[in-house]
């Protein structure tokens, strides 16, 4: 990095950030769609999406407006008095959610499981039942967050390490795994079983055809309730508002953040008809959650994401990203799979090459493109759900010249 304002902004960085993240050296200035432009100056096509947050791409006008025209009215208002956008906002995002008949509102994913979490335990607590039906069941590779409670649910070491005394209650099983989850069930104890429809840090993995269906089937069966977390997968980026409408299910819960406020922080609690009184007055609660900033953004995204255009758009575009993926593969032999729903894809990595998506990264970003991975050994497409043909066409153009540099660097190594 020459540029000297760059390698400034890139030390303080290092020197004053708790060091829990390593970004790239890149420092992203602005952007517009999914074009961002870094501090030099150089363009990056931006098929992360801030991890799938941009849905609507960078700039998007409405949005803009949406928020200018709220930050002259009022910031802040705690939930001690109501505003206006949180509640319009609750209105239509029930309006939008078949299954949902209240809301609440918070700033993160990972509060919005925490939400969940505390929910299900008030449930399981308040209407008599056994005194140790308290179990949540997760799966492994999932991700749901960071607090203790979220981390605890996420099913990954690599999140939990050095945090123990974890709190207790949840139980762990094979994701897709009809006859484990059965076993699950078996000691009578389970109050919920939470899960992504699409795992996405666990390596964009959907759940298998009808796995969805035969979890609420259990959970009916056994008096549990069905969590669903689409703080990634949600909000259109599989193709359908809801990623579990393309199963046909009917959850209890269903949680929201990431695209939600495109790109302005907020989460959501999405909860059905049998649970929306479980919460009471005083039962939990957020400062700034349902903040009228953030509640107004998220009025204009919700519609926006939910509308034909974009969804169509979605599935189009995820047509040609998986057409482009394919005959670079056809090329390279890189990736053993390619797999992921509407613009949430995953291309996994062929054993030879196992552990190398970081560098791939690297080199992408040298390319002027932004890509994610999911673990060590898948690179995770989830770009703006508003990509036009022209930025994709350019995005597996510099994808292209990517992948080709990394064959190179790989046979010389
Ligand atoms: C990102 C994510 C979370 C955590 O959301 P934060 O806003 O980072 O707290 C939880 N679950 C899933 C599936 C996610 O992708």
């Amino acid at each position: 990095m020459s540029h000297p304002q760059a390698t400034d902004l890139l030390g303080l960085g290092k020197r004053y950030w708790l060091s829990v993240y390593r970004p790239r050296d890149v420092v992203l200035d602005h952007g517009k769609g999914a074009r961002v432009w870094d501090t030099e100056g150089r363009d990056y096509i931006d098929l992360g999406a801030g991890i799938a947050v941009n849905a609507l791409g960078h700039q998007d006008p409405d949005l803009v407006n949406a928020l200018v025209d709220q930050a002259h009215k009022l910031w802040h208002a705690s939930n001690v008095f109501y505003s206006e956008p949180p509640l319009r906002l609750a209105e239509e995002i029930v309006e939008a959610a078949p299954f949902a008949s209240r809301v609440f509102l918070c700033n993160s994913g990972t509060e919005a499981n925490e939400a969940a979490i505390k929910l299900v335990r008030k449930w399981a607590a308040s209407e008599g039942r056994a005194a140790d039906k308290r179990v949540i069941v997760t799966f492994h590779g999932s991700f749901h967050g960071r607090t203790l409670a979220a981390v605890t649910a996420t099913a990954q070491p690599k999140y939990q390490e050095g945090y123990e005394p974890l709190p207790g209650g949840f139980r762990y099983v094979a994701f897709n795994d009809v006859e484990a989850l059965e076993a699950a069930f078996a000691h009578g104890d389970v109050a919920a079983v939470m899960l992504e429809p699409v795992q996405g840090e666990g390596g964009v993995m959907p759940a298998a055809p009808g796995f969805l269906t035969k979890v609420r089937e259990l959970c009916t069966q056994h008096d549990a309730l069905m969590v669903l977390d689409e703080i990634q997968c949600g909000m259109g980026r599989t193709g359908t508002l809801f990623a579990h409408t393309h199963d046909g299910v009917t959850p209890d819960i269903v949680t929201l953040a990431k695209a939600l406020g495109g790109g302005f922080p907020i989460g959501a609690m999405l909860v059905g008809p049998k649970v929306s009184e479980v919460m009471q007055f005083g039962a939990h609660g957020t400062t700034f959650g349902g903040n009228p900033m953030a509640a107004a953004v998220a009025r204009v995204a919700l519609r926006k994401l939910a509308s034909p255009e974009v969804l169509l758009n979605v599935e189009r575009q995820a047509n040609d990203m998986r057409a482009g993926l394919a005959k670079l593969n056809a090329e390279h032999h890189l990736f053993a799979e390619v797999r992921g729903r509407g613009l949430m894809i995953g291309a996994v990595l062929d054993t030879a090459y196992k552990g190398r998506a970081g560098e791939i990264l690297d080199i992408a970003a040298a390319h002027g493109l932004l890509v994610l991975q999911a673990g060590p050994d898948v690179l995770r497409f989830v770009p703006p759900l508003t990509i036009t043909d022209e930025e994709l066409a350019e995005g597996l153009s510099r994808l292209a010249a990517t992948l080709a540099e990394f064959m190179r660097e790989s046979k010389v190594a």
